[in-house]
């Protein structure tokens, strides 16, 4: 028996033995509440993840920070308002300027920071070459990199409207499946999750390391964001958790091992991935049941398919109800094809 069923079944027989006297008012307060721990709420923290990785977090989405001798490399940049912050917390982990950004999909949330950060940090090739030998101003500050899409997103180039300021569009871009560098004694790879939370979502793997950063394909406290609008779907998230898998491995009895840092909330190990990815399969194949059973939407929220799920991940911004219909509308979409 685990430690945790030993503690079920402890809090079973405790609660049974409360029940004669557990009338009433003391009745209800036994009802389950789970304990939300508060993310995002503008207390900004810096923690160690592991080796020269660092999270960076509380600031509205998790930021992750990797020290190499001579500079920084940071995923996703948090919203604007916070960057002041985040740079701060930055600081306690190293004094060396930002050298890379990258981010993990075009939302606000993630790149509101990018020209703050950008303007803070330093281009590694800076200085060479250019007018004066010097690189555009542009190029002065650290350059962000992202998917292709993502600039189409921010752009303007997929009819988003309103484009985002161009001061935070990304420098450097690419269009394949995946892109590497090397810095800090690794190699850092970017791998393109198609079709998921958006069009253009990235994971950042630090392979010797161990770490993986998911931008919003993973969360602990909300369920899959899939953005419809921006080109995301269920099944891309689920191929996009099952890449994670493909590259996490546990240390011992499905714990420790590699680390995953998801755009929200904790940091994660393998198996914890694995149940996130277990129940979008769950909800998803409910809904899929349902429509099989040509339910209607209505219907279909009215049966309540997350219900057993939402008290974890349902929030005000993105409800049960709210990604159920996501799923719903992708589904039938599909279907209509
Ligand atoms: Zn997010």
């Amino acid at each position: 028996m685990t430690a945790r069923m030993a503690t079920a079944r402890l809090l079973a027989v405790l609660v049974g033995s409360l029940m004669p006297v557990a009338q009433g008012p003391l009745l209800a307060q036994l009802e389950y509440r789970p304990i939300k721990p508060a993310y995002d709420d503008g207390n900004v923290e810096a923690l160690p993840v592991r080796g020269n990785v660092h999270l960076v977090a509380g600031s509205g989405a998790n930021v992750v920070v990797q020290v190499a001798p001579d500079g920084l490399l940071v995923v996703d940049t948090s919203v604007a308002a916070m960057s002041e912050k985040v740079l701060a917390a930055i600081k306690t982990i190293s004094e060396k300027p930002i050298r890379n950004i990258i981010n993990t999909s075009a939302d606000e949330h993630h790149t509101g920071g990018n020209e703050n950060l950008s303007n803070a940090g330093r281009n590694l090739n800076a200085g060479i070459g250019g007018p004066s030998g010097r690189e555009p101003a542009r190029l002065e500050g650290a350059p962000v990199i992202a998917h292709e899409l993502v600039l189409h997103r921010m752009s303007g180039l997929k009819g988003e409207a309103p484009r985002m300021p161009f001061g935070v569009w990304p420098h450097d871009t690419f269009f394949t499946n995946r892109k590497q560098i090397y810095f800090a004694d690794e190699v850092v790879e970017m791998l393109h999750m198609p079709a998921a939370h958006t069009d253009g979502d990235l994971i950042v793997w630090f392979r010797k390391s161990d770490v993986v950063s998911t931008g919003d394909v993973f969360s602990t406290v909300t369920y899959p964001m899939i953005d419809l609008t921006r080109g995301g779907s269920v099944q891309g998230i689920l191929n996009a958790l099952n890449s994670i898998l493909d590259i996490t491995f546990p240390e011992f009895n499905n714990q420790g091992g590699t680390l995953v840092v998801p755009g929200h909330g904790r940091i994660c190990n393998e198996s914890d991935v694995a149940e996130y990815r277990d129940m979008t399969t769950i909800i998803r194949d409910r809904i899929q049941s349902m429509i099989d059973k040509r339910m209607t939407l209505a219907q279909v929220k009215a049966a309540g398919p997350s219900k057993d799920y939402d008290g974890v991940y349902s929030t005000p911004a993105w409800t049960g109800e709210m990604f159920v219909e996501a799923i719903y509308t992708d589904l039938t979409r599909a279907r209509r094809r």
